[in-house]
């Protein structure tokens, strides 16, 4: 199932991983950090499956990988491997003290029950409180020789300064356009035109573009926001206040519309400054909508208001009040430059 091989991009990354596996170098502790949907897991569960594998796959040290077949790799795909632990909060969306104790603490003083190594992939461990960082930190400060940690995480910067201190920080970076490209061509059926969409919308994200891709939400938010441009010079401010409402309906994905509503700002800007041409649209299917729309703009209003969404998604972001953050964003909108 897991395989390096599965891996799009972050090259470097892998071939270091592959390397540690090769010359059976590994380190206690290593933190995987990207965003929702970039392959943290694929990578760590490559990792550690490769490290248990007993029957390696490659001489060199580039085409290392798990075999597949031996007893630790088809006990892991079976979901059932005693030496690579999955360690998830318990009780609350956050991992508590009382996670780390219970399925960390006890179980590391255990030796491996089979293989050299025993790996544990901590699951959202940015969310550890301090409490639980702090007893992590007792076990990782001085762990048994056979105890590896895989943390995974969207922020790094919540760690404590002293766990980032004793992990390998295995920061991913976003996909090259033209892998994600290939992936939803090679993976889902869809429309020429639309690849070159879902492709920007999805940012370097694999994991987006197959949530986009799978979802009849995003087709239904992308007319949301367009019919919200659409008629957006024509309201008076009640409108537009109540448009905050129908916003709110998406309040789950609020990332998503608001990455569709900065596109459809970049793609009028791209309009306006390049005379209608539309080699560096990437919404073609909506060109002349955009052409109309943009009449009621300035080229200074379209960038003032990229720069407001941008600045509505950073507030969003660190959980400002939504209604607030959206009327504002509106109004900046709205604001004629
Ligand atoms: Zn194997």
């Amino acid at each position: 199932m897991y395989k390096f091989s599965d891996i799009k991009g972050n090259d470097r990354i892998v071939k270091n991983l592959k390397s540690a596996v090769f010359y059976n170098k590994i380190s206690h502790a290593y933190i995987i950090d990207a965003p929702k949907g970039s392959g943290k897991k694929l990578i760590a569960n490559s990792f550690a499956k490769a490290i248990q594998c007993e029957n390696l796959k490659g001489n060199l040290e580039n085409d290392v990988e798990s075999c597949g077949y031996c007893t630790s790799c088809r006990t892991f795909d079976a979901g059932y491997h005693t030496d690579i632990i999955y360690v998830n909060a318990s009780k609350s969306k956050v991992i508590g003290v009382d996670d780390i104790r219970e399925q960390i603490g006890k179980n590391i003083e255990l030796k491996p029950y089979k293989y050299q190594y025993k790996i544990f992939i901590v699951n959202n461990a940015d969310t550890m409180t301090i409490q639980a960082q702090n007893a992590l930190l007792k076990t990782i400060e001085e762990p048994p020789e056979y105890g590896v940690f895989i943390l995974l995480s969207e922020n790094y910067n919540n760690f404590l300064p002293t766990i980032l201190s004793r992990c390998v920080l295995l920061k991913l970076k976003p996909l090259n356009y033209d892998i994600v490209i290939k992936y939803i061509k090679s993976n889902f059926s869809v429309l020429d035109e639309e690849v070159y969409l879902y492709a920007s919308y999805a940012q370097g994200n694999i994991g987006k573009a197959i949530e986009m891709l799978s979802s009849e939400k995003f087709i239904e938010m992308r007319n949301m926001v367009i019919e919200f441009i659409n008629s957006f010079h024509e309201k008076d401010f009640i409108e537009i206040f109540s448009d905050v409402l129908v916003f709110e309906e998406y309040k789950e994905n609020i990332m998503t519309v608001i990455d569709i509503l900065y596109l459809c700002y970049r793609d009028m800007i791209v309009l306006k400054c390049f005379d209608n041409n539309n080699t560096f649209l990437i919404q073609k299917d909506k060109k002349s909508m955009f052409m109309n729309i943009i009449e009621s703009f300035s080229l200074k209003q379209l960038f003032f208001g990229t720069k407001a969404i941008l600045n509505a998604k950073k507030q969003l972001e660190s959980n400002s009040n939504f209604q607030m953050t959206m009327e504002n964003l509106f109004l900046r909108l709205k604001e004629k430059r």
